[in-house]
Formats: C-alpha cells, sequence, structure tokens
C-alpha cells in the first residue's frame, strides 16, 4: 500500500513540477501586460493624462480618449476647474503582472481581478474582477451584485482592494461658500485642524465628570458634487463619479458603501465614537481605547460588543471602517475587530435620478447624522488624526441593451465566471451580452497585480 501511494506521490509531483516547466520556460510565469482600456480604471488606468489640481493638489489621471479638448478639466477631488489643458503630461496604460500559475492550485475567487482571454479575440487579453462563481444565480440591483438573490459581502480587505478614493484630507481645498471644508465640527467644539490631519482636546476633564459627556463630532461632507440644480432639502451623499471619466454625461448614483481610514492615537479616558449612514440604517461605533473594548449600535440597538483587552491608539495605529454590503466592520492595526451582518442585508434607498438621504429631513449639524454619511466624534478623550481617507464601493451601473434577464438573473454554467469592470460605466464585461458574457474557466490566465 506505501508503495502504491508512493508512485501516486511521485506521480503528482512529477504533473505538478511539469506544469511549472512549462509555465515558466515556454509561457513565463509572470507576464507583464498593459492596460489599453478604461474598464478598470481606477485600479488599473489605460493610456491617461495626470493632472494636478491647483486649488487642492491632488493628482488625478484622465483617461486620454475622454480628454475634454473644448473644455476645463474638473477636479475630481475637489470640484476646482482647470482650464489650461495643454500641458499635462500623457502616460501608457499601467503595467500589470499576471500570475499565470496562481489557478493551478486554487479556484479563483469573487473579488479578484483576474486576466482571461478576450472571449472574442483570444490573442488579446482582458482584465475584470469575478463576482460570479460557476453555479451561482447573478444580478445587479441597485449597484449591487446579488448572488443567489442576496448580497455576497466583501471583506475590508477586499474592499480596499476594489475602493474607488472619495477625499484624502491631504489636499484640502480653498473653503468657500459653494465649497465648504469636507470635514466640519461645530464652531468652539473641541476639533481643531493640525497638519493633515486633526486633533481633538476634550473640554472636560472625564475625571471631573458628573454627566455623560457630549461627544464633539467632527463630520465629512462630499465635496465633489456637481452643483445642484434646485436648492436642496436633503444632503448629497457620495456618487459614483470617476474623475477619470471626464467628458462622460449620465446621472449620477448615490453610494452608501464607504471606507473610512486614518492613523490615529489617543490619550487619556473617554470614548471615541464612529457615525455611519446608510439609506437604511444608522451605525455607532464606540470605542473605549484605554480598556481596549467597545460597543456597536444599529439604529439605536446594541448588537454585538467586545470586552476590554489591549488597549487601542496608545501609539499612532490605523482605523479602517467600512460600511459595505449590508455590513459593519472594523479593524485596527491590520487586525480585525469585528465584521457584522446585519440580518436583513436589504437594498434600499436607491432614488431614480436623484440622491437619497440617510433618512429624515435635514435640519442643520445639530442632527449630524441625518445629514452627514460619515462622522468621527471623541468623548473626554484626546484624539490626533492624520492621514484620513474615504473610499466608496463600486456602484454597478446598468447597461442599455442588456439581455434583459437581469430581473432574475444570470444562471452561471459550471465553468463559467461572472466577471465586471471597476469602472461600470465604461465596462464592456459580463453584463453585455456581446462580447463579454460570463467567462469559461479555460480562458482565464490568472490574478492581476500592477506592475512596477
Ligand atoms: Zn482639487
Amino acid at each position: 500500500m506505501a508503495t502504491a501511494r508512493r508512485v501516486v506521490e511521485i506521480g503528482v509531483l512529477a504533473a505538478a513540477t511539469l506544469l511549472v516547466l512549462r509555465t515558466w520556460f515556454v509561457e513565463g510565469l509572470l507576464v507583464p501586460v498593459r492596460v489599453a482600456g478604461p474598464s478598470m480604471a481606477e485600479t488599473f488606468r489605460g493610456p491617461h493624462r495626470q493632472v494636478n489640481c491647483h486649488d487642492c493638489g491632488f493628482s488625478f489621471a484622465v483617461a486620454e480618449d475622454q480628454w475634454p479638448a473644448q473644455r476645463a478639466v474638473v477636479c475630481p477631488h475637489c470640484r476646482a476647474a482647470m482650464a489650461d489643458l495643454d500641458p499635462w503630461p500623457r502616460y501608457p496604460g499601467d503595467r500589470l503582472l499576471i500570475d499565470k500559475l496562481a489557478f493551478a492550485w486554487r479556484p479563483p475567487r469573487r473579488w479578484e481581478a483576474v486576466v482571461f482571454r478576450c472571449p472574442h479575440q483570444a490573442s488579446r487579453y482582458c482584465v475584470k474582477r469575478i463576482v460570479g462563481l460557476p453555479g451561482e444565480r447573478v444580478q445587479i440591483a441597485g449597484g449591487e451584485v446579488l448572488v443567489q438573490g442576496r448580497l455576497s459581502p466583501k471583506s475590508i480587505w477586499q474592499f480596499r482592494q476594489l475602493a474607488q478614493l472619495v477625499h484624502d484630507n491631504r489636499f484640502r481645498h480653498r473653503p468657500t461658500k459653494d465649497r465648504p471644508p469636507v470635514w466640519q465640527s461645530v464652531a468652539g467644539g473641541g476639533w481643531q485642524s493640525q497638519g493633515d490631519g486633526f486633533r481633538c482636546l476634550p473640554r472636560v476633564s472625564a475625571a471631573d465628570r458628573e454627566q455623560p459627556l457630549a461627544v464633539d463630532w467632527l463630520w465629512f461632507q462630499h465635496p465633489a458634487q456637481p452643483a445642484p440644480r434646485a436648492p436642496l432639502s436633503r444632503p448629497l451623499l457620495v456618487t459614483d463619479d470617476y474623475g477619470y471619466n471626464q467628458s462622460l454625461s449620465r446621472s449620477l448614483n448615490p453610494v452608501n458603501d464607504l471606507l473610512l481610514v486614518t492613523r490615529l492615537v489617543t490619550s487619556g479616558p473617554g470614548e471615541l465614537c464612529l457615525r455611519g449612514v446608510t439609506a437604511d440604517h444608522q451605525f455607532l461605533v464606540r470605542l473605549q481605547p484605554a480598556a481596549g473594548s467597545g460597543q456597536l449600535y444599529v439604529d439605536g440597538r446594541l448588537v454585538a460588543q467586545w470586552p476590554g483587552g489591549r488597549p487601542f491608539f496608545r501609539q499612532p495605529q490605523q482605523l479602517e471602517w467600512a460600511l459595505v454590503d449590508g455590513t459593519c466592520q472594523l479593524a485596527i492595526a491590520g487586525q480585525r475587530i469585528f465584521r457584522h451582518v446585519l440580518a436583513k442585508s436589504a437594498l434600499g434607498g436607491e432614488s431614480v435620478g436623484g440622491v437619497t438621504a440617510g433618512g429624515g429631513e435635514v435640519s442643520g449639524p445639530s442632527a449630524p447624522w441625518t445629514v452627514w454619511p460619515l462622522a468621527l466624534g471623541a468623548a473626554g478623550v484626546e484624539v490626533q488624526l492624520a492621514n484620513l481617507q474615504v473610499y466608496r464601493d463600486v456602484y454597478y451601473t446598468k447597461v442599455a441593451g442588456d439581455r434583459g434577464d437581469q430581473e432574475e438573473g444570470i444562471l452561471l454554467g459550471d465553468q463559467q465566471y461572472f466577471v465586471l469592470g471597476d469602472n461600470s460605466p465604461r465596462s464592456q464585461d459580463s453584463r453585455q451580452g456581446s462580447g463579454g458574457s460570463p467567462v469559461h474557466r479555460d480562458f482565464l490566465v490568472g490574478p492581476a497585480r500592477r506592475g512596477r
């Protein structure tokens, strides 16, 4: 028996070795390619120009074929318009490396970017992201991918792979009436701008308190909104705008799925709070950094808590907080603290031709969670924030001339993968009936990552 097993082992090893050798010598193990099209921007960019905003200093890419020759380029970060179009340098598409061996050892995964041979032109490569696996029924509704009729939540790490930058506080514009500061606090509150971040000093010493301390809030207001056509009775949330697609005219969609990233340090007792609003729910995370404990409230109800442990944020540590695909996820210093999945991951809040607010009318900054999608708060604790960034999820748009089967979804065969581009408004992918149907396993080449 032992001998037979050994023979099998040697056989398997020999086959694996042959596969490695064949891939290495005949085809190359890591294949460099250049991106030619717009469909995976801004994760992977095709030929583009790079523009530095004269107001906020943010550097952004604009697709070469979307270069607005007749009018200004608009900064996606702060909405400043720049008319001096000529000097911006041209760049070729991003270089990608394809790991051609990866799928010999493991199956392709949902949410990973892959390169495959284009179904209609096998000599060419295409790059997209896998969202549906063999045998699954996939549909697109409300900007989300539904698998078997339900959201398939990304982990916070998968979210980071495809999240599109909305705002980076290192790049701040000159505030005007039309374009207020992106992060705001109440006048006289504890938050002060400091370097590229903020500092909050407790107004009352926690030791002196008799009543629960008030929370000092710092609110995020999405800056990059087109000018509204009419006075607004409700706030503008984050939309699926792409600075990359400068010349594309379309109506934008509200995006509820956001990621907040910051590096922070705290001192003293007290609480750090994170507040978020989606179309359906209000989230509140309360953290007690000195005790290493915390609680999550959804719509005012305590749904999760974790007991004290190692203190948070004694040293500067990265905080990542995601509201995505019906989940609320928190990571500190790269470690997952919690991942809460809402019992009912319903889609909602989508509106046609407008933007929905997270519940209720706007009454002013006294009710920040009905106005602002994200807020950070401090109560009795000293906080210093740096590298404050907000990202959004991809909103998967419907396509004209689709196969009409999106209501019930597309049932994938046992070797088929459903692929979508991150630049959904400009992507040719599995949504379209022609050319971009689901991709057969045999066409997949390997996972893609950006090369140097
Ligand atoms: Zn700008």
